[in-house]
């Protein structure tokens, strides 16, 4: 959030609304991770299930029952080489992917016990042993004289960078920002991801050497797309989306209504967390991951009301259930069938949202009651989605871009020739880092098949 967002005139916006040690206890780790006994334990529970229903859910084709039958034999290195080998951020994976949507939802145990096997907990217990023991499991291949241009160093783009790097290629990573890890190191809530775990991440991921970085490069201004393939053999777009979608209200730039993301990427960036300037009552507009993210750490930094207003019903909300159940339980209040329509200032600075009172119509379209709805606010985050940034990257070519996406192939091919891309900022990317992930694999293994083979 910043400064000139936040003026002198809304006296309810301060900082220093809980003491550091408040705020340090709110953002430690959501999760304690697994003890040596518990693991075991855990690991005791899991079937080892034939064609694996966890493994089918996963969007990495982790070998699940693999990794827990290691852990049970001891073997935490065979464990971790199981997991990193299909996801590289299996660490971050094991913290921020939605497990009760999918590998845990899909655990047989569900059936018997109404309670999963611990798959995250346990991936987390696996990767930290080598990531903390500073084991490397990677080694490169022979030089291939091959070399690849990959843009964003989020998720997606340094997935495909290691595993071309492993197959002997030479990768150059071009990011806009000066620090690496895209949406793991700006985007994700901070109490999911404490004690800097994205940066140890990333290290451990570039060790295995031949990934060329070049921070503070952004497409449209320093590079494009036109220049990239012609230097390069081939081209990864992991881009992801760079700009955020607008209200569509007639004062949306009064002070007050601030952009979601860039104030969560600030709060993973500040090493005060005590000092940044937090409302007294907040209004969040959106239903994803955002929308509770910031909810939830807006009432972590001492926010004392904070209500999340979505547009559309309950049960198609973006946020998981899990999700919606951990913003209630730090007493965020969500507000459903909401679209906000006027923005109520004083002196230029918000101090009310308006909404329409939404109804759903039979062909699942929204129409307005005639109902409305008033929410006091001196802060009002915009979380409702991003957008792709095509400077750089459409002009003189002919890459297919459908709904404000690149489109690819099931192997992350676009149209153009030399180029692959995957992450947010393909069309039908679905948010998550486990995704993106995937989608920096499988364009890895086709560019090199391609440049081996000529596939
Ligand atoms: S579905 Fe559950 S019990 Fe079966 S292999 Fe996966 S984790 Fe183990």
């Amino acid at each position: 959030m910043s400064d000139n967002n936040l003026t002198n005139k809304a006296m309810n916006i301060k900082s220093h609304r809980l003491s550091k040690k408040e705020i340090d206890d709110n953002f430690s780790d959501l999760h304690a991770p697994l003890s040596a006994i518990e693991a075991l334990i855990e690991a005791d529970r899991c079937y080892f299930c034939y064609d694996a229903p966890c493994t089918k859910a996963c969007p990495s084709d982790i070998d699940v029952p693999g990794f827990i039958q290691s852990i049970r034999s001891d073997n935490l290195t065979g464990a971790a080489e199981k997991i990193l080998s299909e996801n590289i951020f299996g660490g971050m994976c094991a913290r921020d992917c939605p497990t009760e949507e999918l590998c845990q939802q899909a655990c047989v145990r569900n059936d018997h016990e109404e309670k999963p096997v611990e798959i995250g907990s346990l991936q987390r217990y696996a990767t930290d042993s080598v990531l903390n023991n500073g084991v490397q499991l990677f080694s490169r291949q022979e030089n291939t004289g091959k070399s690849i241009a990959v843009v964003g160093a989020g998720p997606a783009g340094i997935s495909c960078a290691h595993r071309l790097a492993v197959l002997g290629h030479k990768i150059t990573v071009y990011d806009a920002k000066d620090k690496l890890g895209g949406l793991n190191e700006y985007g994700i809530a901070a109490y999911k991801t404490p004690n800097d775990f994205a940066q140890q991440e990333l290290d451990y991921i570039l060790d295995i050497g031949g990934i060329n970085i070049k921070t503070g490069m952004q497409l449209g201004k320093q590079i494009n797309l036109e220049g990239l393939q012609e230097k390069y053999d081939a081209v990864f777009l992991g881009c992801g989306l760079g700009t955020v979608n607008k209200l569509n209200l007639d004062n949306e730039d009064i002070s007050g209504v601030v952009d979601a993301v860039e104030y969560i990427a600030n709060l993973r960036q500040t090493s005060n967390k005590d000092e940044l300037m937090v409302g007294k009552n907040i209004v969040v507009i959106g239903g994803g991951m955002t929308a509770i993210d910031i909810a939830v750490q807006s009432k972590l930094l001492g926010a004392e009301q904070v209500t999340i207003a979505y547009r559309r019903s309950k049960n198609i909300m973006a946020a998981s259930e899990y999700e919606q159940a951990l913003a209630k339980k730090h007493d965020v209040q969500i507000q459903y069938n909401m679209s906000p329509k006027l923005l109520i200032s004083d002196d230029s600075h918000v101090t009310a949202i308006e909404f329409d009172v939404m109804k759903s119509q039979n062909d699942g379209s929204l129409k307005a009651s005639g109902e409305n709805i008033t929410l006091k606010a001196d802060v009002v985050f915009k979380a409702i989605g991003q957008k792709l940034v095509t400077e750089g990257l459409t002009e003189n070519n002919s890459l297919e871009i459908e709904k404000g996406r690149i489109v690819v192939d099931e192997h992350r091919k676009t149209s153009l020739t030399k180029v692959w891309a995957g992450g947010d900022c393909v069309l039908d990317g679905d948010n998550l880092t486990v995704s993106a992930v995937q989608d920096g694999k499988l364009a890895a293994i086709s560019i090199n098949e391609t440049l081996t083979q000529g596939a």
